[in-house]
């Protein structure tokens, strides 16, 4: 998959953070499909916080007790433009014939 096509992981601020304090322990963010959490003395631990997709926030959409949060997105934008990110990602989605070369075509 293209998303960063290169740039370092771990150099893009986007992972979840959960509030001990509200997990309620419903297992929803057990789901991700990024085997981002560990399960840990009936409550989830964010145990592989760059394996979480940049953008994605699902786990905290669905979480019961409302104990997931994430950084602001705005400088994870400000990377995308500075790398030439999106440029790049859609350059890759173009080869993958996943998207038009232009619009239109
Ligand atoms: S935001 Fe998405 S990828 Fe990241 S931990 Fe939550 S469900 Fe997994
Ligand atoms: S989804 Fe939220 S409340 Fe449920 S186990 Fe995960 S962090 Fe706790």
């Amino acid at each position: 998959m293209p998303w960063l096509t290169g740039f370092p992981r771990k150099e893009v601020p986007w992972f979840p953070t959960i509030d001990a304090k509200k997990c309620v322990g419903c297992g929803m963010c057990m789901n991700c499909g990024k085997n981002v959490y560990d399960w840990v003395e009936g409550k989830a631990v964010v145990a592989r916080p760059y394996d979480c997709a940049v953008g994605c926030s699902t786990c905290a959409a669905l979480c019961q007790g409302k104990a997931i949060s994430f950084p602001e997105v705005g400088p994870v934008r400000a990377i995308y433009v500075r790398e030439k990110i999106w440029t790049k990602v859609k350059e890759q989605l173009v080869e993958q014939s996943k998207i038009p070369s232009q619009e239109g075509e």
